[in-house]
């Protein structure tokens, strides 16, 4: 039996990954942006409380269970920053809001910078309802380094300029399927599903 279960964004490279990933878990993700939800405010300053937001804006215009994630790169030079603003930096900063002045304002916030190290991380809120009082939450993360030099064009937003080691290299440099079998979604995702499972499963009423 599927589930159809609205996804509380309108950002295409995380919808083309979601739906990558869940493929055949048996639940039927709709984005919010076909069932016209509007664009929910993400005013805090963690990447829960900002998640849990966007998925209670999802289930209250649609009423059906929504799952939502908020997700980010922390760079320990920085103090953990973009962070929650990974995606407004430099439209913070004075500049345009894409992944080119994104990219910009990392790199001329890191220069000079011995210590490269960070995270992108993602944090999943899956409600069964607006008010559900136990929200189903998951946090995946995947550490790199930030290189100056932009290299590979797969992914998004800052994925040229994160270098993970071990593979040596950039995420834009990985195959999609590589990337969604590893990443701080996938692994996020893959927990919430498994947390899921009673509900997938029918056990759980609501
Ligand atoms: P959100 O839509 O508020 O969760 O913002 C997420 C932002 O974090 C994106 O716009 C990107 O800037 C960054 N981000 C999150 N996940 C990734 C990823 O997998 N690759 C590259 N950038 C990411």
């Amino acid at each position: 039996m599927s589930h159809k279960v609205v996804l509380a964004s309108n950002n295409a490279g995380k919808l083309r990954e979601f739906s990558a990933i869940l493929g055949t878990a048996g639940i039927d993700m709709v984005p919010q942006g076909q069932l016209g939800v509007s664009e929910a405010e993400e005013p805090f300053a963690t990447f829960v409380e900002n998640a849990l937001a966007k998925a209670r804006h999802a289930s209250r215009q649609t009423g059906l269970p929504a799952m939502a994630d908020d997700s980010g790169l922390c760079v320990n030079a920085l103090g953990g920053s973009p962070g929650v603003y990974s995606a407004r930096y430099a439209a913070l900063n004075g500049g345009e809001k894409s992944d080119a002045a994104n990219n910009q304002q990392l790199i001329s916030a890191l220069k000079g910078q011995a210590d490269r190290s960070g995270f992108y991380v993602a944090v999943l809120v899956y409600l069964r309802s607006a008010d559900d009082p136990t929200p189903v939450i998951a946090e995946g993360r995947w550490a790199g380094e930030i290189v100056d030099a932009p290299r590979g064009s797969s992914g998004f937003g800052y994925d040229p300029h994160f270098f993970i080691p071990s593979l040596g290299k950039t995420v834009a440099e990985l195959a999609p399927a590589q990337k969604n079998a590893i990443s701080h979604r996938a692994q996020a995702l893959r927990r919430l599903l498994s947390a899921l499972q009673p509900d997938t499963a029918g056990a759980t009423k609501r």
